[in-house]
């Protein structure tokens, strides 16, 4: 499985908000950057928006990663 579909994946079934730091240590995907292209290339996908929220997990105020229901 790809890093990327682990990304999707994963933001997808725990239906939170995880900014590219959380995601990074939760998936062990480093450097977080990589994340950070990851999610970038998703979001020009239509498959997850990012904005300004709470962290689900470091409840930090953050660019989050957010599923878009039903794809495109
Ligand atoms: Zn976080």
């Amino acid at each position: 499985m790809s890093n990327t579909e682990l990304v999707l994946g994963f933001i997808f079934k725990e239906s939170n908000y995880y900014c590219d730091d959380c995601l990074s240590e939760k998936l062990d995907i480093k450097p977080r950057q990589q994340i950070n292209q990851i999610c970038n290339k998703l979001k020009s996908q239509g498959s997850i928006n990012r904005e300004k929220k709470d962290c689900s997990s470091c409840k930090k105020d953050k660019l989050v990663n957010i599923i878009l229901a039903e794809g495109k």
